[in-house]
């Protein structure tokens, strides 16, 4: 018997259900495969950075799973389609009799997966998938009339209910197998054409370092987290997302720890407002699944297909590049792209500039985030960019419009996290910063930064306007 376990988005030994099933029977050979698929990747924008985190944890875990006698096997297709023609090839060659994964809810994955049941069977290989990715099911989270909550609040009060009931299992690590494969892990190559690097000491790869900082953050940190949640300049969260994203770390083993460390955490503890961002994370995935069309850049909120959006390339390009001449936006569209993470407030407010400020389309926006983002998740990403574009599920309605300066005032309130990602603004002491040109007339001094590309509450004005039109159907 030879047991074929297909990695993808689930890059660790512990609680890896499909690993773990793999090698139930003590009798099989048991060997793990990963397959690249560039042209796909680069069809979904992912982006360089988060290719080379993927990579060094697939070096590790090939590591890991070496010690264990399982060889990681590598391969290389184009497309997903490729690679299930890929997978059956290997499936044959080393004569697989069952194929073990984990389960992907993007719609792309899941079209691949049953593609590759198909063909498989077609061999009289067993495929067997298996839960993952989330705490519990898409679709076993529901409403009294059987649907999908189209609201986050209900959605995690039904959440709490089951969790509170039982928790999710989680899976140990696999043990030693008794009848190694005959065959050696491949190298892993670089995955990406243009490898764009992260910072390895800001984020060491590998689910031993996730699970490492899972740990310290439970024990140092959580207890903090609902008071400085919202600070830029305070290192406050997890910085979990980007071993979430590409599984080096599950939200089960996350919910696990946490409420093991604090059993109150899911009955009203103050460690119960870090494990509500779990449960974005889980309702945007059910979300998905729920309403595929959200996988083909469509609106969740039908009438805002109607909205006319500017299409300004100088503007969107001083976005990207942080020269808007609004310090908070600025500050973080550097960190973002000199690091590939941006903390969350920041990534409302520069969303909520991209689309309310100058009215360029979300989707431009959820698109460059991806390409640059090291935890950049369809899921995630799309359900953050609508909620700011105010086209998808939130209840807050679209005339809420975030001030930029106001915003930044109020999270960065001595601009400490503006002045060291914009240098050109450091010698700017205190407050004043949030209002640089203002300062720089007071003072006299010339500043080698823009002037502001739009007036706030004249963008404010047009934007209500379009979205007023749109509503009335265009
Ligand atoms: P913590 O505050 O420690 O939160 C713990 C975990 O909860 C995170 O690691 C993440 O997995 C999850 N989480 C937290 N906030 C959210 C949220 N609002 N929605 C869904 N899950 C959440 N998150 C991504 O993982 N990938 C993305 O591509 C992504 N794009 C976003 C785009 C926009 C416009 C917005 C507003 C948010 C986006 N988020 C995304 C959500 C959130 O900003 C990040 O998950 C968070 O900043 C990651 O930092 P952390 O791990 O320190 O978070």
């Amino acid at each position: 018997k030879t047991h074929i376990v297909w990695l993808r988005a689930d890059l660790r030994l512990h609680d890896n259900p499909a690993l773990y099933a793999a090698c139930q029977d003590p009798q099989a050979r048991v060997i793990a495969l990963y397959i690249a698929t560039p042209g796909q990747w680069q069809q979904h924008d992912v982006s360089g950075r988060q290719l080379e985190f993927i990579r060094d944890g697939l070096k590790l875990l090939s590591e890991e799973l070496s010690a264990l006698r399982i060889p990681l096997l590598y391969a290389s297709a184009d497309s997903f389609t490729d690679s299930v023609s890929c997978l059956t090839t290997l499936c044959i060659k080393h004569q697989a009799t069952q194929l073990f994964y984990n389960y992907q809810y993007e719609l792309n994955e899941q079209r691949r997966d049953r593609l590759a049941e198909q063909q498989l069977s077609a061999s009289g290989i067993i495929c067997e998938g298996f839960h993952d990715g989330t705490l519990l099911p898409p679709g076993s989270v529901l409403t009294g009339k059987g649907t999908m909550y189209n609201v986050y609040t209900p959605f995690s009060k039904a959440l709490l209910k089951v969790l509170n009931t039982e928790l999710p299992e989680c899976y140990p690590s696999p043990a030693v197998r008794e009848y190694p494969a005959d065959l050696a892990g491949d190298e892993i190559p670089c995955l990406s054409p243009d490898s764009q690097q992260y910072d390895r000491k800001l984020f060491p790869p590998g689910h031993r370092a996730a699970l490492q900082r899972l740990r310290s953050f439970s024990q140092d940190k959580i207890r903090d987290y609902h008071r400085l949640r919202d600070f830029p300049e305070q290192p406050a969260t997890s910085g979990l997302s980007p071993y979430l994203t590409t599984g080096q770390i599950s939200a089960r083993q996350c919910l696990r720890r946490i409420v093991h460390d604090h059993p109150r955490a899911l009955s009203g503890g103050d460690e119960g407002s870090w494990l509500n961002e779990i449960f974005w994370r889980e309702f945007y995935r059910h979300l998905l699944v729920a309403y595929p069309q959200l996988c083909r850049h469509q609106p969740f909120t039908d009438w805002t297909r109607n909205i006319r959006w500017q299409q300004n390339d100088v503007q969107f390009t001083a976005w990207q590049q942080g020269s808007t001449g609004f310090p908070i936006v600025d500050a973080a569209m550097r960190q973002l792209q000199e690091t590939g993470w941006m903390h969350n407030r920041l990534r409302m407010i520069v969303a909520s500039f991209l689309v309310k400020d100058l009215l360029i389309d979300w989707r431009q926006g959820e698109r460059y985030f991806m390409s640059q983002l090291l935890d950049g998740d369809l899921a995630a990403n799309n359900g953050g960019w609508q909620w700011a574009a105010s086209t998808g599920t939130d209840a807050a309605p679209y005339f809420r419009i975030f001030n930029p300066r106001l915003q930044g005032e109020r999270f960065d309130p001595q601009g400490d996290f503006i002045r060291r990602w914009l240098p050109e603004l450091a010698g700017i002491p205190g407050k004043a910063i949030h209002d640089p040109h203002e300062w720089a007339k007071k003072n006299r001094v010339t500043l080698a930064y823009p002037l502001p590309i739009v007036d706030h509450k004249q963008a404010r004005q047009t934007t209500l306007q379009a979205f007023e039109t749109a509503r009335k159907g265009g």
